[in-house]
């Protein structure tokens, strides 16, 4: 991970908040909190207070941003350890000022604006008279502005205009030396379009190891090896179905190994017949037939010294998570979140 977090350090040219939402993309929060508590980053992205208590309770000090708007019953608390949250409303702002006045404290929080993803932020009809509507508001200090991209790995046009948007906001809202963070880019935004006056940026998936440009892929480290191990190894005869629903019947006596994991680890059942292969011994081997909850079989018939207890990658440096989302009709970001605390976590260095 800290290869791609030096990586998009020198692609953004900026500070850095790294996005440990949905357990670090799957990868385990705490364990990721704590391997780049060294670093330099500004804040950790998370996306509600279930995981801002789970770094603070890992014993991890840094400053932690809430990603998405936050429920009123969670904002006290928010106020009180000092997270900092963005504000999509007059109505949010008004009531943080409220518990930050009851506190006795004044709180750092961003503005968040909506400038096409739709899901949260003022939208920018509103920002004209908003600095001068927030001014009573004495207990809130704006330290931030951010705004989220829905395309960049889709829809340059869009995303240019939308990045042009963002600065004209800045200068609505009185002008980029006004806030402390400027802040809009994710993985594909910092890797593919320039700061301008942006000097946080918030990247995800690339430090986990997948560019959402494929372009990118060669200057990322893989981090996360989903294996599992050869079960049972048997030869088959010609005519006989692998798996439910008899979808691969072999056609020629055919080298099965049985493997521990399918769609209960998160190994996506939207694999099946879809060309997924598994990397063994140095080799990619053709899954066949359908992905079952516990367990898949697959064609080892090339690998004449295969034999059971061997290591089988599933995912990793030879099977891509982005090969895989693609063959299940998915993205990896659902891969990476999708698998299940069955699957025992090893770390190994950061
Ligand atoms: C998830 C998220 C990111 C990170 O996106 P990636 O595409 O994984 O880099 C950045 N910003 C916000 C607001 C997000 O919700």
């Amino acid at each position: 991970m800290k290869k791609n977090l030096r990586l998009a350090r020198e692609a953004s040219g900026s500070e850095q908040m790294v996005v440990v939402k949905a357990g670090a993309y799957g990868h385990g929060l705490e364990e990721v909190a704590r391997a780049l508590t060294g670093q330099d980053i500004a804040f950790f992205g998370v996306a509600n207070v279930g995981e801002a208590r789970r770094i603070r309770n890992a014993g991890v000090e840094k400053p932690i941003y809430l990603l998405g708007p936050t429920w009123a019953a969670e904002r006290e608390e928010i106020v009180a350890r000092g997270w900092t949250a963005c504000l999509s409303s007059m109505e949010e702002a008004r009531h943080f000022n409220g518990l930050a006045a009851a506190a006795g404290k004044r709180i750092q929080v961003h503005l968040a604006v909506d400038t096409g993803m739709g899901r949260g932020g003022f939208l920018t009809g509103q920002l004209p008279g908003l600095m001068h509507a927030l001014e009573p508001l004495k207990q809130l200090e704006i330290e931030g502005v951010g705004s989220h991209l829905p395309s960049a790995d889709e829809d340059p046009d869009f995303t240019r205009t939308q990045v042009a948007t963002f600065h004209e906001i800045l200068e609505t809202l009185g002008g980029a030396q006004r806030f402390k963070w400027r802040h809009l880019l994710n993985s594909a935004g910092l890797l593919d379009y320039p700061r301008g006056a942006c000097n946080l940026a918030r990247p995800g998936l690339m430090l986990y190891g997948v560019s959402p440009l494929p372009a990118r892929q060669q200057q990322l480290a893989n981090v996360m090896t989903l294996k599992s191990r050869i079960t049972l190894l048997r030869t088959l005869p010609a005519g006989h179905g692998v798996s439910y629903g008899r979808q691969f019947v072999t056609t020629k006596p055919t080298c099965v190994a049985t493997v521990g994991i399918g769609y209960g680890d998160g190994y996506p059942r939207h694999l099946s017949g879809q060309g997924a292969d598994v990397w063994i011994r140095g080799q990619r081997c053709p899954v066949l037939g359908r992905v079952t909850m516990d367990q898949i079989m697959v064609d080892v018939s090339m690998i004449p010294d295969a034999a059971e207890g061997d290591e089988v990658e599933v995912m990793g440096a030879h099977i891509p998570a982005s090969e895989i989302a693609q063959k299940a009709g998915t993205i990896a970001w659902e891969i990476f979140t999708g698998i299940t605390p069955r699957v025992a976590r090893q770390y190994h260095g950061g």
